[in-house]
């Protein structure tokens, strides 16, 4: 059958009712045509970035609404605990890589559909390789390469004189579960809030203080965490690292635990949550999967379409106990880091005081920046000078004692712009220092 026959055939007639005619939900600007499907089918290429919970999902959904260039990347291979949930894989496919295995699955099940796979990281791919897509969407459980493909997609935004041309805009549709709770977002890169906008609800991990668990553990995780941190390496029962998967290490464990937990008169150790806590896990749901796997995909379809009006713009989903779904507008952060073009400013209290250390925990630490391992690079009397990059070993060694050195000591002045590199950002990000202490002085000098 030729593709223009296949496109009129019965299997897509749920698509055609929606396209070619209008309905009381269509978006007010829709003109229905037959022309839609064809785009749809014949035109529109798709990434779905991760093939695990919400990818196996989303490849489903989306190869059964009927699109048909659909490209997928993950850098993962398949594991055994995958199988209950990621349903495009088998025992068989254990060991191999989870793009290619469920590319092939749906290309041998949806016909005509044609998933093309890359065993890849992200971060192997540039901006010309982005470009090629109308729509990207993401089902990914890390936020750093949420926050990377989100910069990435504000790097390639055109501006004529401040005006953004539109034509540059690819949208980013972004899932994320957790448990029973998840979320689903319609980003228009440059238009309305972008990851960055709103990194505030991605809370850092949490992390116990090792004085909290040494000493006044008060919730079951202090304990497993407890036993994690210092049994385990003290006593190291088998002589081997803490392997999470290993079920003797997690008895041993659970023991462990128990009995710390008995010392402190503290209940609610439980095997599973000694799993969870060991290997930093909140259980995958597959329903909340599919759930938001489904709303993406819908996300998708309505855009590539413009047949209904798209979320505004985050979702946010719960069936912890019943079901709840709200929906709000996320606003656009004025001075976003990725997104506002505006330098961030960097306040420090006082320069003679303050180590480059400290500025790195701030970019680490504070919920407006929460990067990973900033690299610091700055002008000085017109010289270029790198205060400490992390990622190289040899540069890391070369200026590891700048650490310690006070940011005077380093030469850095008052509203100096330092260049920020991270793994969060394909980008580097320009911060501007700013030292209280001027502001002390100016004050002395105006009374
Ligand atoms: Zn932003």
């Amino acid at each position: 059958m030729s593709e223009k026959l296949e496109t009129l055939s019965n299997r897509w007639n749920n698509l055609r009712k929606i396209l070619e005619r209008p309905g009381p939900f269509s978006h007010p600007d829709f003109e229905p045509s037959l022309e839609i499907i064809n785009f749809l089918m014949n035109t529109c290429k798709i990434l779905v970035i991760g093939a695990g919970g919400l990818g196996c999902e989303l490849l489903k959904d989306l190869a059964l609404m009927g699109f048909r260039d659909i490209h997928v990347i993950d850098m993962d291979t398949i594991e055994i605990s995958n199988l209950n949930r990621q349903f495009l894989f088998r025992h068989k496919d254990i060991g191999f890589p989870k793009a290619e295995v469920a590319a092939k699955f749906v290309n041998s099940r949806v016909k005509g559909c044609q998933v093309t796979a890359y065993f890849k990281k992200i971060q192997d791919f540039d901006a010309n390789f982005y470009r090629q897509f109308h729509i990207i969407v993401c089902g990914l459980d890390s936020i750093v390469a949420r926050r990377w493909i989100n910069g990435m997609l504000i790097s390639m935004l055109n501006y004529n004189d401040d005006v953004l041309d539109q034509s540059s805009i690819i949208p980013l549709i972004d899932g994320g579960t957790e448990g029973f709770k998840g979320n689903a977002r319609v980003i228009l890169p440059g238009m309305t809030a972008c990851v960055e906008c709103t990194l505030d609800l991605y809370p850092p991990q949490v992390t116990y203080p090792l004085c909290t668990i040494a000493n006044t553990p008060r919730l079951p995780e202090h304990c497993i965490e407890y036993v994690k941190v210092v049994q385990w390496p003290k006593e190291n029962p088998w002589g081997t690292a803490l392997d999470g998967d290993d079920p003797h290490h997690i008895n041993w464990v659970h023991e462990k635990s128990l009995e710390r937990a008995q010392q402190f008169n503290i209940t609610g150790v439980t095997y599973r949550l000694v799993q969870g806590v060991v290997k930093n896990i909140i259980p995958a749901v597959a329903s909340t999967n599919a759930v938001i796997a489904a709303i993406c995909a819908t996300e998708v379809f309505k855009l590539a379409t413009s047949c209904y009006v798209p979320l505004n713009n985050f979702l946010v989903f719960n069936d912890v106990d019943g079901i709840y779904t709200y929906t709000y507008e996320s606003e656009k952060k004025e001075n976003c880091l990725a997104c506002s073009q505006i330098p961030q400013t960097v306040v420090i209290k006082d320069p003679e005081e303050a180590k480059l250390k400290d500025l790195i925990q701030i970019l680490q630490e504070d919920s407006r920046y929460q990067m990973r391992s900033p690299g610091l690079i700055t002008t000085i009397d017109g010289k270029n000078r790198t205060l400490y990059i992390s990622s190289i070993k040899s540069i890391e060694e070369r200026t590891r004692e700048n650490l310690n050195k006070t940011l005077s000591e380093l030469g850095l002045k008052e509203g100096c712009e330092v260049a920020v590199s991270d793994i969060t950002s394909p980008n580097t990000v320009i911060i501007r220092l700013h030292f209280q202490t001027t502001d002390v002085e100016m004050k002395k000098l105006i009374n």
